[in-house]
């Protein structure tokens, strides 16, 4: 179906959206809509192609011929659609599933997050590329400032601190119980923060998109302790984890070079999916380096003069640099991020979000046969969060994986189902378009380089068409859209079927929201074969955070090398690790391959308890 075209017959695939993102300009240089010639008003949603040719479209036309080349679609390809598919022939279905376009936009980035200035915009983006692209599936949020707002960031305002001291008392009793203690002196929501509010000098300080806003004086503050703030960890559990969290095929996963994924050489994008406990290419390595320097350089992330990581993204950091496809000025940008909406909003507690938890709108369900955990995210029940609530949420549930579901060097990463099922026009508001927005973010930066695959269910097959065409090209092979009718298919080449909820091809029952916390997990993820009934059900209660946490083997400088190398020795690895290992002239550790050796590294107490 060929989708609405600018006057040079480019794709009208892009939305732009201006609510909160920018504010305190004039009305100059108003844009029209290109089919009812109205002005568009500078927060009023408009949409354009991709080259971003000057043409726009309002919303209501966007709607409107939208809806009618779809209809004419339908009524030409009504023997097309498959059986199984709802049918999708009234109007009101039509409607329903066009008002869905902005929403699934921002999900596929095609919503614009750097609104800076309309003024400069287009010259802006033009120049800038990849600011277009920022994406669930891909690319840069933070990345791509124009370089006035990147002059703005480095105003000096800020008018909290944060008072340090963590009390680790990670326990490993069978709750596996953290307690984070990492206080903030300020009540001011983290993501609020920048507010347009004159400094003393008179100067306007910086105007950021959320997740942005981080200062230099906040950061200089927050570096008096920021050794305090771990890269791992943050939540204080009361309930009952699943018997079946961290089973012994999952802490003992060989990860074959496919689950590593291809390390970044120069020139080419970097598709590693295990990033720590591994081998680093020379080019990681090289783009390592560039970091520590660029780092030392700044005055924002880390003193000037320091260019060791913060320890909150220290395992994080070619993540990151992946991430932002080996730009180290938008890495920097990244960390600032994961300081303002990962660091800050810690700890916390399940109390919390102990009631939002059990509406079911994010959790974790089952395990892939490569014992990846999967995410469920159903966004018909964003109904009702408030921003603020949902991010807590999201956070919450986004660090129990890393905290408690995976283990470094063997399972890094998680697939991600995004289910449209029940969307429609009540969750297309601006506020939902903005907790998506926010929670994508959180995907993409905060917990970047985790996500396998996406797959999207329950997408109104009628606009498939026009909502593949804003997947970025790059993205294409990570997302797929799974119809009624693929559901098998798709989701068992993947899944054990008692892995997976019924509704999403398994034999699992399907969950009602209260049911989906405490999380599920299952046992024998990698398929019935050598099952032994003797064996762990789960070692969650015998893992600490540490063991979560793992190395990033960063060689870029002999001192950085120094900081970990010692401490392999203690850790459980994988048969590639130890190989990797023997690369770097240390010989003599074995690889852990049963529960024992396990225990004996990771709890020798419980190992010798067991003797
Ligand atoms: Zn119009
Ligand atoms: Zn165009």
């Amino acid at each position: 179906m060929a989708s609405l075209c600018c006057r040079n017959d480019h794709p009208i695939n892009q939305l732009k959206l201006k609510e909160k993102i920018y504010r305190g300009r004039t009305g100059l240089n108003t844009k029209k809509c290109g089919i009812c010639d109205k002005p568009i008003h500078r927060k009023s949603p408009r949409w354009r192609c991709e080259p971003k040719c000057a043409y726009y479209v309002c919303q209501n036309c966007y709607g409107e011929k939208t809806l009618a080349k779809i209809t004419v679609a339908v009524a030409a390809t009504a023997d097309e659609k498959p059986e199984e598919e709802a049918p999708c022939n009234d109007i009101i279905g039509l409607t329903n599933a066009v008002t869905l376009l902005p929403l699934i936009a921002t999900l596929t980035g095609r919503d614009f997050l750097h609104d800076y200035s309309d003024d400069e915009e287009d010259v802006e983006e033009a120049e800038a590329g990849q600011c277009a692209s920022c994406s669930l599936w891909g690319m840069c949020f933070a990345g791509s400032a124009p370089s006035p707002a990147k002059e703005r960031l480095r105003s000096d305002t800020g008018d909290y601190s944060l008072l340090g001291g963590r009390s680790d008392s990670d326990q490993t009793d069978d709750r596996s119980r953290t307690s984070t203690q990492f206080t903030l002196l300020t009540e001011s929501p983290v993501l609020e923060m920048m507010e347009e509010t004159e400094t003393e000098d008179g100067n306007v300080p910086p105007f950021l998109p959320e997740g942005h806003g981080m200062t230099r004086t906040v950061t200089k503050a927050l570096f008096a302790n920021i050794v305090t703030a771990p890269a791992v960890g943050g939540l204080e559990i009361e309930t009952n984890h699943s018997a079946y969290l961290l089973p012994p095929e999952v802490v003992l996963f060989e990860p074959t070079a496919s689950e590593i994924g291809k390390p970044y050489e120069a020139g080419k994008p970097g598709k590693r999916l295990i990033f720590l406990n591994t081998k680093l290419s020379e080019g990681e390595t090289e783009e390592l380096q560039k970091l520590h320097k660029a780092l030392a350089e700044e005055s924002l992330v880390t003193r000037e003069g320091v260019g060791d990581f913060p320890l909150y993204v220290r395992l994080h950091a070619l993540r990151i640099l992946q991430q932002s496809k080996f730009d180290t000025k938008r890495a920097l940008e990244i960390m600032l991020t994961h300081l303002n909406m990962r660091v800050k909003c810690f700890p916390l507690s399940e109390e919390t979000v102990f009631k939002d938890l059990q509406k079911g709108l994010m959790y974790w369900h089952g395990r892939d046969r490569m014992a990846r955990p999967c995410l469920v995210w159903r966004l018909e029940r964003m109904t009702g969060f408030t921003k603020e609530r949902a991010l807590k949420l999201v956070l919450f549930v986004l660090e129990y994986a890393i905290r408690f579901a995976l283990v470094p060097g063997r399972v890094e990463n998680w697939i991600l189902i995004v289910d449209l099922e029940g969307v429609g026009m009540s969750h297309t508001s601006s506020a939902n378009r903005e907790i998506a927005k926010n929670i994508a973010i959180l995907l993409e930066q905060v917990y970047c380089g985790r996500n396998f695959q996406t797959k999207i269910m329950s997408l109104p097959w009628v606009i498939r068409s026009i909502v593949n065409s804003f997947i970025p090209a790059d993205k294409k092979e990570k997302v797929q859209f799974v119809g009624g009718s693929e559901l098998q298919t798709v989701m068992g080449k993947l899944f054990e079927p008692h892995q997976l909820e019924t509704r999403y091809g398994g034999t699992a029952p399907d969950l009602a929201p209260e049911q989906t916390y405490p999380f599920n997990f299952f046992p024998n993820a990698r398929g019935p074969e050598g099952n032994d009934p003797s064996a762990d059900k789960s070692l969650h209660m015998f893992a600490d955070r540490a063991f979560h946490e793992g190395n990033l083997w960063d060689e870029s400088s002999a001192d950085v090398k120094a900081e970990w190398i010692d401490g392999v020795k203690g850790q459980s690895l994988s048969s590639a690790a130890v190989s990797d290992l023997e690369g770097f002239g240390v010989n003599g550790i074995k690889a852990c391959k049963d529960v024992t050796s396990w225990l004996q590294l990771v709890n020798p107490e419980e190992a010798k308890r067991r003797q």
